[in-house]
């Protein structure tokens, strides 16, 4: 056997060693570290003990486990009070030291899609994959369906005429004054000829009346406005009493693609809407804790109270949850918090009897 295998190989028994003789199984997280100090992998467990010596069984060495440990020299752990104490933990580890093993693995928020409004002089609407920030001015999501998300969004941009191109020309408006640069009377562009779109890049709008545009699409995603799709609605009217039934067709699938985005909209709100909520979790040794969640995020950590006075320490923090939470916006969730959202979803999803346990904040 090589020098080097056989010190992988004695080191690895080493640490299984360490974890017989060591580790519990109780609720915990454990860090995996590599030789010059760097966490490679968090990893969260009911029962610690178990799941550690699990990788020191892996069948084939391109195993998940088999590969993770045999990056490790030394593993760390730590215990909480319960599975969903871990679940937290190892979210806030994942987030904070930013493993490279659980990014390599992670394939959850990767498979969701985002609608976000750029920022900068023209905004326009995008698709987004994944949850890091990219500096957009406002996130919707998640969702599922990038593509269809995309054809959907396309169909509201090209409603209010908003720009959808990527390139970086410099963006001007009518009533913006520039001596000596009179810019091009057509961008040859096929969006702004049949006019799907204002043509900020040839200045053909004025700035108020653009952002006005982005203003709608913005109340549009939000919730509070339904007007792209009452147009529609009243163009395929019209084109019906013509006789117009090929256009009538298409304005109708038009509108349904709208409806479909609104609809993937209130479908998110309700998701987020319907986690808000105080989770009791008994604990190990009596370590019971009450969470106070409010749309998919836990903003509030009590132990389970056992007196009067920790019952009104309870309802004082339900109260300030329930009115200090800033929203961004009546359909948007703010991106840090959609990795959160994502898992406490899962957990109730693979847990619905825990849902019976929690109790709507305005009951207290
Ligand atoms: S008209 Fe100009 S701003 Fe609009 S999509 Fe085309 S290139 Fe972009």
């Amino acid at each position: 056997m090589p020098a080097t295998a056989a010190a992988l190989e004695d080191r690895l028994l080493e640490l299984k060693s360490t974890v017989k003789r060591q580790a519990e199984d109780r609720p915990g997280v454990y860090r995996m570290v590599s030789e010059g100090g760097e966490v490679v992998y968090v990893g969260k467990s009911k029962r610690v003990r178990t799941r550690l010596m699990s990788y020191f069984r892996a069948a084939f060495p391109e195993e998940k486990g088999a590969r993770i440990v045999r990056e490790a020299a030394a593993i760390e752990w730590s215990y909480v009070p319960s599975e969903f104490a871990a679940l937290l933990e190892e979210l806030r580890l994942i987030k904070r030291l930013r493993p490279r093993f659980n990014h390599a693995m992670k394939r959850d928020a990767r498979h969701y899609a985002f609608v976000a409004i750029t920022r900068g002089p023209a905004p326009r609407l995008v698709v987004l994959r994944g949850t890091g920030a990219r500096g957009e001015s406002v996130v919707y999501g998640p969702f599922v369906g990038a593509q269809r998300l995309g054809e959907s969004l396309r169909e509201l941009s090209d409603s209010l005429g908003l720009r959808d191109c990527t390139h970086d020309r410099r963006m001007r408006y009518s009533d913006q004054q520039e001596m000596f640069i009179a810019p091009p009377r057509t961008p040859g562009c096929i969006r702004f000829e049949i006019g799907k779109c204002l043509g900020p890049c040839v200045a053909a709008p004025s700035a108020a009346a653009y952002r006005e545009k982005v203003a709608q699409a913005r109340a549009f995603l939000d919730g509070t406005n339904d007007g792209p799709i009452e147009r529609l609605a009243g163009a395929m009217q019209e084109a019906s009493d013509r006789l117009e039934f090929e256009r009538a067709g298409a304005l109708r699938d038009k509108r349904q693609r709208l409806e479909d985005l609104r609809d993937q909209f209130d479908r998110m709100r309700f998701a987020a809407e319907s986690l808000t909520f105080a989770y009791p979790v008994d604990g190990i040794d009596g370590d019971h804790r009450v969470y106070l969640i409010r749309r998919g995020v836990v903003r509030a950590e009590l132990p389970a109270p056992r007196s009067a006075s920790e019952s009104g320490h309870l309802q004082d923090a339900i109260r300030r949850v329930a009115s200090d939470t800033p929203l961004t916006g009546p359909r948007s969730i703010p991106r840090h918090e959609v990795d959160e959202l994502l898992v406490i979803a899962a957990w109730f999803k693979a847990h619905p009897a825990e849902m019976e346990k929690a109790t709507p904040l305005s009951h207290y």
